[in-house]
């Protein structure tokens, strides 16, 4: 009797074709709203909202003093942030800190892509992340729990009209 074998890897690859564009959407937002988060608290601001998913909300709790919520479509994110002396130039690189934590995953799959087995899984990852930076530099408004956010393109779009209004 025949048997084949199918490598770990080739299951692995064939799965992520679905499991990537369905799974991977809360941990890539994830991943985006830490870099906003992170940016904000490294130029002395604080973190009092945290949110992943848009719509309605899913779950709500209080983690050390910032309000977490997850939202029912996992397209979008949001980060509230108490300013603590905030200049331009910290307020371009809390927003532009979320597109880049995708950048850096994207990176690391493009880096990798080659160096595994898992090159459809890395390839999918890649996309996505580039993906989800198009989403959040595109400008629109973010609706979370009933209230709108405008997304990093529209912060964006708003910084450098100040900038030319100024
Ligand atoms: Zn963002």
């Amino acid at each position: 009797m025949n048997f084949t074998v199918i490598e770990a890897s080739t299951v692995i690859n064939a799965i992520s074709l679905l499991a990537v564009p369905t799974l991977w959407r809360y941990p890539s937002i994830f991943f985006h709203e830490c870099g906003h988060a992170l940016a904000a608290i490294a130029v002395g601001s604080r973190v009092r909202r945290f949110a992943v998913g848009e719509g309605e909300v899913l779950w709500r709790a209080r983690i050390g003093g910032v309000e977490t919520l997850v939202g029912l479509v996992p397209s979008s994110g949001m980060v509230g942030i108490e300013w603590v002396r905030c200049s331009r130039l910290k307020f371009l690189f809390v927003i532009l800190a979320g597109p880049a934590a995708n950048a850096l995953l994207a990176y690391v799959a493009f880096r990798l892509l080659w160096a595994t087995e898992l090159g459809v899984l890395l390839f999918m990852l890649l996309i996505f992340e580039a993906f989800t930076i198009c989403i959040n530099l595109a400008p629109r408004t973010v609706s979370i729990d009933g209230v709108g956010y405008p997304s990093d393109g529209l912060l964006l779009l708003a910084a450098f009209k100040a900038r030319k209004d100024g």
